[in-house]
């Protein structure tokens, strides 16, 4: 809907929807799935979400039978349910965009991305997107010692590159160097002037190089939520004069050699495509200068930033993106080449650090309704003898149901109803005051206000020019459907407010949804809260939600929302006891469950994130003998490999902990 299309058309559609049957589609237009689900949910004919990886032609499965089965397995909700073929069908459409983008502009180069570890640490998730991102050799991003230590342990091949950012120390440096002996793609990437020297250092020490690569600070500045992390005042990267400095250091130090890369990264969930161009042509600059300073270089990173558009606007606003995967590809791709070309240059390998575009969508969180309450509205049977004041009330719901009768009702009508309701209200408190009217029937004026109330509401479009009373009117009469959901309880401030996800109900889709709703945990405190809810072109605080049928579960989702919910505020502390499944569609129209992590609270990081500390090292182990087979790796150097790793795992404290998100 955008802002010139004419209220009274809104009202007339809605009203006519209102009366016709609700059908499924509905739905779908309602709560936006048609636009920010992708191909990868749909509502089917019995009104529930279906989960289909591959687009409506492929294999589907019923989310709310699935639930149920899990249900009869002993794992109750809330429940996190990850659908790992969506998983692998993101990282495909990621590189199928870049080929097809790379084919278009004729593009002498290849894209070869790497996933960002922080986005989503759990080992289950890390391990899928390594073996589904086989084919495209994808590879991982690390942005701390044990993000570095995990990457390590779990990429397989050895053209998969192994990008190593964040603060590092001496001991990270060295691994790095050492992981390159072990037979990884490791780049190191220089963010801070103070790690050149301790490259240089540790480079003398091990008498062997990195691959190196640089962080540069762009002047472009981001529009997305972390627009700080750029721009002169950045935490990483260095500046244009920094980086010139670094390439003479390396040049002295005869490291020059080993610079292959240059990375940037704009922020995460970049909104406006017109950020990301400028800061592809500031970089292509850089990457210009770098390769004519003597520098081999290759190798272009992006970072992250490609974003999901979660309210489904397609728009530069913070729940969304003007832009698509495809036009992220073609533009990352066409702005590289032109500044190649102009400089007669050869094209690099194109990286991106693409993280929640990748583990956005396939992971969906499943909560029930526990009840809900809301103020009564119900008409109260007339009574003989009935005081004035009830009586006056009851002329007052009659014509507003007759009002309501009429095609296009007059709003100031409708407003003046609304203020007669509201002074017999009062009559009838002051009466009980004066001890004119009884308990009974004070209780009856309230009722049959409400009644009025919800007669007036009901008439209301979801989108309306009303009066600012008469939509208030609408929050104040709207229903509050508690959660069973820790995370409002446990979580200090609600992240999860912060960021918007599309929450739907997952069955009864060929129901009108009649109730205006918002969501709260059952401590009832004022952060125990969900009332943010994605909108056609705004935020809304109330969600459409059906009544409660006695004796049926009400299940909500929420969706894409697989990438840092564990940075919003961990996941062992955000759900609390959440069970995760994942779950993989089988050809016979049935799943397989290949993982089940049963929820509970772990004081180690490592652990939670269910990575078995022994099993890294134990694979580490392994590689480190298979290269010192091979003649790339010394004993000695293995033995102090191990060590780094080992003593890593023993400080290991919060794996984000190095990322300012
Ligand atoms: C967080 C981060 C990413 C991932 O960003 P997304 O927006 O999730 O793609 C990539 N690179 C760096 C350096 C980051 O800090």
């Amino acid at each position: 809907m955008n802002a010139e299309t004419d209220p009274s058309e809104i009202i007339q559609n809605e009203r006519y929807q209102a009366k016709r049957n609700w059908t499924i589609a509905d739905s779908s237009m309602l709560y936006g799935l048609d636009k920010w689900g992708e191909h990868y949910f749909a509502i089917n004919q019995k009104g529930n979400i279906n989960i289909q990886p591959t687009g409506s032609k492929g294999q589907s499965l019923d989310l709310v039978d699935l639930v149920k089965e899990l249900k009869s397995r002993n794992l109750q909700l809330p429940l996190l349910i990850r659908f790992d073929d969506i998983l692998e069908d993101r990282i495909k459409q990621l590189h199928l965009a870049f080929a097809k983008a790379i084919s278009t502009y004729k593009y002498e180069g290849h894209y070869q991305g790497v996933f960002p570890v922080k986005c989503n640490q759990q080992r289950h998730v890390v391990e899928e997107i390594i073996n589904c991102g086989k084919p495209w050799k994808f590879g991982l991003e690390a942005g701390s010692k044990t993000e570095l230590l995990i990457a390590l342990a779990l990429i397989e091949s050895p053209k998969a590159l192994l990008i190593c950012n964040g603060y590092k120390d001496k001991c990270y440096i060295e691994t790095a160097i050492l992981s390159r002996q072990l037979g990884r793609q490791a780049i190191l990437v220089i963010e801070q002037v103070d790690e050149i020297e301790r490259i240089i250092l540790a480079s003398k020490e091990l008498g062997a190089a990195p691959l190196i690569g640089i962080r540069a600070k762009l002047s472009t500045r981001s529009s997305g939520r972390w627009a700080n992390s750029i721009g002169d005042n950045a935490k990483f990267g260095l500046c244009v004069p920094d980086i010139l400095k670094a390439v003479e250091k390396l040049n002295d130090a005869n490291l020059l050699t080993d610079l292959r890369l240059l990375h940037f990264h704009v922020g995460s969930q970049i909104n406006d495509i017109a950020i990301l161009k400028d800061a592809l042509q500031e970089a292509g600059q850089i990457y210009v200068e770098l390769k004519k300073a003597g520098a081999p270089m290759g190798y272009l990173d992006v970072g992250g930033g490609l974003g999901v558009d979660y309210d489904g606007s397609k728009t530069a606003t913070q729940a969304s993106t003007n832009y698509s995967l495809q036009n992220y590809a073609n533009d990352v791709v066409a702005t590289v080449k032109d500044c190649c070309q102009s400089n007669n240059i050869k094209m690099p390998i194109l990286i991106s650090e693409s993280g929640r575009a990748i583990a956005s969508h396939f992971s969906v969180l499943i909560f029930d309704i526990l009840g809900t309450s809301s103020v009564p509205s119900y008409v109260p049977k007339i009574q003989d003898h009935e005081s004035l004041i009830i009586r006056n009330l009851r002329e007052a719901l009659s014509f507003i149901n007759q009002v309501a009768k009429d095609k296009n009702p007059d709003h100031s009508i409708l407003q003046e109803a609304w203020n007669d309701a509201i002074k017999f209200k009062d009559d009838a408190l002051n009466a009980f005051r004066l001890g004119y009217i009884s308990l009974h029937e004070r209780a009856m004026a309230e009722q049959i206000t409400w009644a009025c109330a919800k007669a007036l509401t009901d008439m209301l479009p979801y989108k309306n020019s009303l009066t600012e009373e008469l939509t208030n009117l609408k929050s104040a009469l709207s229903v509050t459907y508690y959660a069973n959901l820790s995370v409002f309880r446990s979580a200090p401030d609600t992240w999860a407010i912060e960021q918007l996800f599309p929450i739907m109900p997952i069955h009864r889709l060929n129901e009108k949804p009649d109730q205006l709703g918002h969501f709260a945990d059952l401590t009832c405190d004022s952060d125990g809260k969900l009332a943010k809810f994605i909108g056609n072109s705004q935020v809304k605080s109330l969600l459409e939600l059906h009544q409660l049928k006695p004796n049926e579960n009400y299940l909500i989702g929420m969706f894409l929302a697989g990438a840092y919910q564990e940075v919003m505020g961990n996941l062992h502390n955000l759900f609390g006891s959440t069970n995760a499944v994942h779950v993989r569609l089988a050809n016979n129209g049935g799943y397989k469950l290949n993982h089940v992590v049963r929820g509970n609270t772990k004081s180690d990081v490592l652990e939670a994130m269910e990575h078995d500390p022994e099993q890294l090292l134990e694979r580490l182990r392994i590689n480190s003998e298979v290269a010192i087979q091979r003649g790339s790796l010394k004993i000695k150097d293995a033995q102090r490999l191990m060590d780094h790793l080992e003593t890593t795992l023993r400080q290991s404290t919060y794996l984000q902990e190095e990322k300012g998100l």
